[in-house]
């Protein structure tokens, strides 16, 4: 199914993300990992894509067993920082051979070998070139509630991201953010501009040490003094921090939808224990 379908109503809804391996000894625990992330039926589910399209071949095959074996909606991310045309053509034609029809399109993080594209600079032209390859795909694309960390002027962010938009994504998913004014301040600005399509929030449970200094810092993403006393308070306590960082991203879930932002998209990690803390925190809200 497409997601601009899945999107339509705008009925409250709820994805999760999850990551191919980086070896294929390890296909099996993350499958068996997104397998049951899959039975929580969320509305569906998008695999990421290695910048340098090291995961290719992992991303597709995770995403073609989730959709066929586990029945659920899959979005396969593909990105065109190091990559040919030729690669992108190839990737799309095989997504579309194991039944994929949803793709978010990624320019991606460049590469510590520097590699570059000698044919994409940005996602924007990843998407063109998607558009042209199949029309019928439903194209998503990223986007930043805090300014992309390359561009200086978020007034300039907006304006890529417009062009993003008419070259034809259906929906855009968040960078992580961890105080919703953020989100709300951004919507306003990209609705002033005239993006009119959905944009799902993208929520990070952060639910280790590790993680608050690896999230945090890849992001960017401010970090407001609720969340800092957070993990000031729990951050020593494996269990109890898990516990507090799932009610922390709950919280911010139930504040979106009672808001109208009605299509969440959770950075689930792997980890079938917080994707399910997170749906039953909500539960009765998504009507289940
Ligand atoms: C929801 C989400 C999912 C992601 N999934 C993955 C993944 O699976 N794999 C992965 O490697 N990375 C992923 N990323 C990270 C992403 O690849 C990086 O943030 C990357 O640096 C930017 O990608 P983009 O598609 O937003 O790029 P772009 O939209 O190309 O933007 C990148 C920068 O270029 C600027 N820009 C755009 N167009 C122009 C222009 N015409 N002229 C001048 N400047 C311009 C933008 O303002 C921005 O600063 C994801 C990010 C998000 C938010």
């Amino acid at each position: 199914m497409k997601i601009s379908q899945i999107l339509k109503d705008n009925e409250v809804t709820l994805s999760f993300e999850v990551f191919p391996p980086k070896t294929d000894a390890l296909f099996e625990s993350v499958e068996k990992a997104a397998g049951e992330i899959a039975a929580l039926k969320p509305h569906f589910m998008s695999v990421t894509y290695g910048a340098g399209g090291n995961t290719a071949a992992n991303t597709a095959e995770l995403a073609k067993r989730l959709q066929k074996q586990h029945d659920v909606t899959v979005l396969a991310h593909l990105t065109c920082v190091a990559a040919s045309r030729e690669d992108v053509r190839n990737m799309v034609q095989t997504y579309r051979s194991k039944g994929i029809e949803n793709i978010m399109a990624l320019r991606g993080d460049v590469p510590k070998d520097g590699r570059r594209s000698e044919d994409y600079t940005y996602a924007v032209d990843l998407i063109r070139d998607i558009r042209s390859i199949d029309p019928d795909i439903c194209i998503g694309g990223a986007c930043y509630p805090e300014g992309h960390v390359e561009c200086d002027r978020q007034s300039e962010d907006i304006t890529h991201l417009k062009e993003k938009v008419e070259a034809g994504c259906s929906f855009l998913t968040t960078q992580m953010f961890f105080d919703n004014n953020t989100l709300y301040n951004f919507l306003y600005r990209i609705r002033e501009k005239g993006i009119e399509i959905p944009v799902l929030p993208g929520i990070m449970p952060i639910t280790n040490m590790k993680q608050v200094a690896r999230s945090v810092a890849l992001s960017g993403a401010t970090v407001p003094q609720r969340f800092r006393t957070m993990v000031d308070r729990f951050g020593d306590d494996p269990a109890k921090m898990q516990q507090a960082g799932i009610i922390y991203a709950a919280e911010q879930i139930v504040d979106l939808i009672a808001n109208g932002v009605n299509h969440i998209h959770v950075y689930s990690m792997n980890k079938p224990e917080i994707a399910a803390g997170i749906l039953d925190s909500f539960s009765a809200i998504l009507g289940r």
